[in-house]
């Protein structure tokens, strides 16, 4: 995929309350996943200037959380054609990896060359991929780009790591040689597993996807790997088992939330980050207390603005607070 193609919107809203990293997003013609913030354009997102808050999301995620952002927004409200320069957004990658042909069947991993993305800067969401010159699933139709659309399906284990399908080691039963290439085809009306097959034109495997699901599930998929698919980061060992899961068919992403009303109380600003963190300094007993408590607090990344008052400034706040 080229490096900036737009393909959907989403709320800022719906980027906190369900699509955040990690999270599938089902769009209509393609399936991707929210890239860790990492790969976001920090530059573009907006700090947010709450010292309780960030005191707050420093406690549960750790001292390396340096700032608080807004998610990035699109600058551009050019209305005639756009380009990718057009667009600010928060970065995706096609996943599950894997694309069905529509027409003929094929089943492959987007990026190793039998299809071709179809970019719409004007239609974002019209963005999808296509087979190059498919012959239908018998070879004998005039070559014509088919539609190709995600394969629905997906492992994920209950330590929250998800994976591509193992298309390869499932039709063939296990690790295997073959480089056939892979199909997918039904049999029967309708959409039911039991109908869905998978076979390689290789060595002639065929496999119902009913062998992926359940008790047949756990003996016929390998281990989970551990795969965290928006960090292109594997856990070393895993030992729930990997589960086969159909795109959409649960809520796989829940967010941690932390709220923050921003009602100053004190007027001094001193007071006011005393009071933030009145914890650490209640029982200071004199001005010499102070400074090893502010460094202290500088260390864990705690109560950020403190370190601008001297021990005087600070010890004389604790006074008037104790007296009320
Ligand atoms: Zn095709
Ligand atoms: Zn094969
Ligand atoms: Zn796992």
């Amino acid at each position: 995929m080229s490096d900036k193609t737009p393909v959907g919107e989403v709320r800022p809203s719906q980027l906190l309350w369900t699509y955040g990293p990690g999270a599938l997003i089902d769009l209509p013609n393609l399936s991707v996943v929210t890239l860790g913030i990492d790969r976001w354009e920090k530059e573009r997102c907006t700090p947010i200037k709450e010292a309780r808050l960030l005191s707050a999301v420093r406690r549960v995620l750790g001292a390396q959380v340096d700032s608080l952002r807004m998610p990035p927004f699109r600058v551009s409200e050019n209305m005639g054609k756009r380009t990718a320069e057009d667009y600010i957004g928060v970065p995706v990658r096609p996943f599950p990896r894997w694309l069905r042909c529509v027409k003929c069947g094929l089943l492959s991993e987007y990026d190793i060359g039998l299809f071709k993305l179809k970019e719409s800067y004007h239609r974002p969401e019209s963005t999808r991929f296509v087979h190059k010159d498919c012959k239908g699933s018998r070879g004998d139709q005039p070559a014509r780009d088919a539609d190709a659309v995600p394969a629905r399906f997906l492992v994920a284990c209950r330590n929250g790591h998800l994976d591509d399908f193992p298309w390869h080691y499932f039709v063939h039963r296990g690790t295997s040689d073959c480089k056939g290439t892979l199909r997918f085809f039904e049999s029967g009306a309708s959409l039911q597993t039991e109908n869905l097959w998978i076979k390689c034109d290789g060595c002639g495997a065929a496999r119902n996807m009913a062998h992926a699901f359940g008790r047949l599930g756990q003996e016929n998929l390998p281990a989970c790997r551990g795969r965290h698919a928006h960090l292109d980061t594997y856990d070393e060992k895993c030992e729930e088992d990997a589960r086969a899961v159909l795109l959409g068919a649960t809520n796989s992403w829940f967010p941690v939330t932390l709220s923050a009303l921003a009602i100053p109380l004190a007027d001094d600003p001193v007071t006011q980050l005393l009071t933030d963190d009145w914890e650490s300094f209640e029982d200071l007993e004199s001005v010499d207390e102070v400074k090893p408590t502010v460094r202290l607090l500088q260390k864990k990344g705690l109560l950020p603005g403190i370190e601008r008052y001297t021990a005087d400034e600070i010890w004389n706040a604790i006074e008037k607070k104790r007296s009320g």
